[in-house]
């Protein structure tokens, strides 16, 4: 189905009616951030970015396209696994014993708006991770089922995107509830669940001819084609096999170990649990907070840092993400975004550490 470019305000107007605040792209400290939004107006229209390994940067292209960008720092992460959350507080009460309250879980109806297929893969594996195992996360739990996805198919990808070669993009497969493609007047729609459909059944949409088909098969042709890719080898078996090489100290010379990567990346949950006391000794929160395998309080236990260098925290990332996230979700942990290439400080592309360390003779 398809529909006019003119029918997104009543789109946004008809999810805030059923309750949903909506969270959309917009431009923000020179890059495109997910806020709140009431208005389209509000949306990134006109603008693409440029992305390298170690630069970001928005520029006008003077065209009308809302979404003619591949991605900003965020995924839908931060939504759903906050940076810092308090879970529960601890008070004396006055007969000495201590009593906890937990938070309140959250029930507000969040409809994200601009998700890419690289975003909707990472949010499969958050699933995963967070919801099917021995302990649900109940706070990721409740923020996910208020969670309405409307996606965008990927138009113009980023240099430093590489979701064609990890099978995560450009076009999204499932995962989403309505997915999006922006053609030059207006938009194929297309609704992936039920919750979807009720969303459809609102909007005024016309059949999509064969034109508005065949340009839409032509987008998702040239966002494949992307300057990125990953080894074509056994890259979970060759890493393992890998781990005295030389490559990783040649890498660990650059690496900041300043965590970026981790930060930025979709998939990435590691997390530290902070006691927060008030000084009158009296109560005390608790906090969990991102965390990343890079810092040096990451492996500390029992009195050591077990990762005591960046080569062996830059190991622990990498076959982390490409070899033991296999066997933990049965896929690998990277869905080709590009962001810890584009957000490194100084320009390691993952990419290319994993060709070095797998393609070494
Ligand atoms: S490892 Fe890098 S490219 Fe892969 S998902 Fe994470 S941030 Fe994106
Ligand atoms: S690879 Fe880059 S972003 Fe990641 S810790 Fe090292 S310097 Fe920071």
């Amino acid at each position: 189905m398809f529909f006019q470019t003119d029918q997104l305000q009543h789109l946004l107007d008809n999810l805030q009616a059923k309750g949903y605040a909506c969270i959309a792209p917009q431009v923000r400290h020179e890059t495109i951030i997910y806020d709140e939004i009431t208005s389209v107006v509000q949306l990134p229209q006109g603008i693409n970015d440029q992305q390298q390994p170690g630069s970001y940067s928005l520029s006008a292209n003077n065209g009308s396209k809302y979404f003619d960008w591949a991605n900003g720092p965020q995924a839908i992460k931060p939504l759903l696994f906050a940076p810092t959350e308090m879970l529960w507080s601890s008070t004396r009460n006055a007969d000495g014993n201590i009593s906890f309250s937990a938070v309140e879980k959250s029930e507000k109806k969040l409809a994200i708006i601009g998700a890419r297929a690289c975003d909707i893969a990472a949010l499969k594996i958050h699933d995963l991770h967070f919801l099917q195992q021995q302990f649900v996360d109940p706070y990721y739990q409740a923020r996910r089922e208020n969670l309405l996805i409307i996606a965008v198919n990927c138009s113009h990808p980023a240099d430093t995107c590489f979701c064609y070669s990890t099978g995560d993009g450009p076009f999204v497969k499932d995962g989403g509830d309505i997915v999006l493609t922006e053609l030059q007047h207006g938009f194929l729609i297309a609704a992936q669940t039920e919750q979807g459909e009720n969303v459809l059944s609102k909007l005024v949409l016309q059949e999509s001819t064969a034109e508005q088909c065949a340009e839409s098969e032509r987008i998702k042709s040239n966002a494949s084609k992307q300057n990125r890719q990953l080894p074509k080898l056994d890259v979970k078996s060759r890493l393992f096999d890998e781990l005295d090489s030389e490559t990783w100290h040649t890498i660990a010379e650059k690496c900041l170990s300043c965590g970026n990567c981790t930060s930025v990346c979709p998939t990435c949950f590691c997390h530290s649990e902070n006691e927060v006391p008030e000084l009158d000794g009296k109560s005390s929160s608790h906090y969990r907070e991102w965390d990343s395998c890079f810092g040096q309080g990451h492996s500390y236990i029992h009195g050591i840092t077990i990762r005591n260098g960046t080569s062996l925290r830059y190991r622990q990332w990498l076959t982390h993400k490409f070899s033991s996230w296999i066997d933990q979700y049965g896929r690998s942990g990277c869905v080709g975004c590009g962001r810890c290439i584009t957000w490194c400080p100084v320009a390691i592309d993952v990419t290319e550490s994993v060709a070095q360390i797998v393609e070494a003779p």
